[in-house]
């Protein structure tokens, strides 16, 4: 088989015109299939179904504490425990608050605007400037969030071992440089797992910003999806020991081991930055919801439970992620066209078009009824200056729909190159 760039002009339009009647053929049967968002499938939200029922009225105390009732801003000492235990922080560096860490990302910008953080000289709203390091393709929600505040998003080349290091190590010399956004396990969408070194790195930064915020966001720190559990650093830690305690704010959430939107999200953070954010908002909550917090714990107990629902969610995602490393395999490889992620863990594969075609592939897709992410989300300002990157979520549609949804992508990513090459 004959690469697309060994095709001539002829064989070229010959290969577009087979495609065309294939994707004619599925615009005809009107499908809606959806690859956009890392949403957990139905079956893997069976899972948490004992949750639901797990709490009775006469028993919600615990530790003395009644969950019913107000107060424990920063969350069960239960609660804090096992967080504590899954991150390897210590209970005290543990915030337990709502339903999304998301939230608690967008909560802390918000206060450095508004307040300053614990080393802020000034709020950063009264910054002439502020500059955000995205690592890039990164968290499109992420880089929306530092946008909303009107901060000026740096690229970062995202390397195979995590950001270009030596680009973060030049740009946080510019002290209007004030944090960074970093999925240090399992990289949405890149899947990268950050090496040793720039764990390393990251935790020795030298900002010349006081107040230099590193957004740790451990979203997928216990999603493996082939193989057993690989155990992550804990970065308070390290941070502390590289003379840098106060400069890391450490998420995660149960988003994606027990119900999006419904789960519990944490924020770890030095016991200093704990009690200055927490003199900030109590005027903002009187607490967290701590039932969902106790049920739970009641519900997923230890590191090592929950270690075992995750392998239980990961038999649930192979086969998914296994439709569609196939389908790429068999119907774009041999083309040369395009190179994608093979994940170990995490929500997406990351698949990268051949340069100017990611938005024409999406556009033929989107009419096809195959909805994904934008093209360009994954970037600053949602600009991919190759046009290349385009995420794909395989956790939502059963397998036979995503077979499907993937055969009209792989249509559409060659008809797009195609395009390109010229007709
Ligand atoms: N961080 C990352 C890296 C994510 O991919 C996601 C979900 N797609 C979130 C955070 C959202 O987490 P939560 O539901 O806790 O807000």
């Amino acid at each position: 088989m004959k690469t697309y760039s060994q095709l001539t002009v002829a064989e070229r339009q010959e290969e577009y015109a087979s495609l065309q009647q294939r994707y004619n053929d599925y615009k005809a049967l009107g499908l809606k299939l959806n690859m956009a968002r890392g949403k957990p499938g139905v079956d893997q939200l069976r899972l948490s179904a004992p949750m639901l029922h797990i709490l009775d009225v006469d028993d919600c105390i615990v530790d003395g504490i009644d969950a019913r009732n107000y107060g424990e801003l920063a969350g069960l000492p239960c609660a804090k425990n096992l967080f504590a235990e899954l991150l390897g922080t210590k209970p005290e560096e543990i915030l337990v608050g709502g339903n999304a860490s998301l939230t608690l990302m967008y909560d802390l910008m918000a206060k450095a605007m508004t307040h300053g953080l614990l080393h802020s000289p000034r709020p950063w709203s009264q910054e002439p400037v502020v500059k955000f390091l995205c690592p890039s393709p990164g968290y499109d929600r992420h880089f929306k969030i530092s946008e909303s505040f009107g901060m000026e998003l740096i690229t970062i080349p995202m390397t195979a071992t995590g950001p270009d290091m030596d680009a973060v190590e030049e740009a946080v010399k510019d002290p209007t440089v004030k944090g960074m956004w970093c999925v240090p396990k399992y990289s949405n969408p890149d899947g990268i797992l950050y090496s040793e070194e720039t764990i390393d790195r990251i935790a020795n930064l030298k900002p010349a910003a006081p107040d230099f915020a590193l957004m740790w966001d451990n979203a997928y720190c216990v999603h493996e999806i082939y193989g057993e559990f690989r155990p992550f650093r804990d970065i308070l830690t390290l941070c502390r020991e590289a003379g840098n305690p106060h400069m890391v704010y450490e998420f995660a959430s149960t988003s994606k081991i027990t119900f999006p939107g419904a789960g519990v999200a944490v924020m770890a953070a030095s016991v200093e930055n704990q009690k200055y954010i927490e003199s900030l908002l109590t005027y903002q909550s009187i607490s967290y919801d701590k039932l969902n917090q106790l049920r739970h714990v009641r519900f997923l107990k230890n590191k090592e439970t929950v270690l075992a629902l995750m392998q239980e969610h990961a038999k649930i995602l192979r086969p998914r992620f296994s439709a569609v490393l196939d389908a790429l395999d068999k119907e774009i490889a041999p083309l040369e066209i395009a190179q994608w992620t093979k994940p170990m863990g995490g929500y997406f594969v990351s698949f990268n078009a051949m340069e100017g075609t990611a938005k024409r592939a999406l556009a033929l897709c989107k009419e096809a009824g195959v909805v994904m992410t934008g093209a360009g989300a994954t970037f600053p300002y949602g600009k991919d200056p190759k046009d290349s990157n385009i995420r794909i979520a395989p956790s939502l549609p059963p397998v036979e729909e995503l077979k499907q949804a993937m055969d009209i992508f792989c249509i559409c990513v060659r008809m797009a190159a195609l395009e390109k090459l010229g007709l």
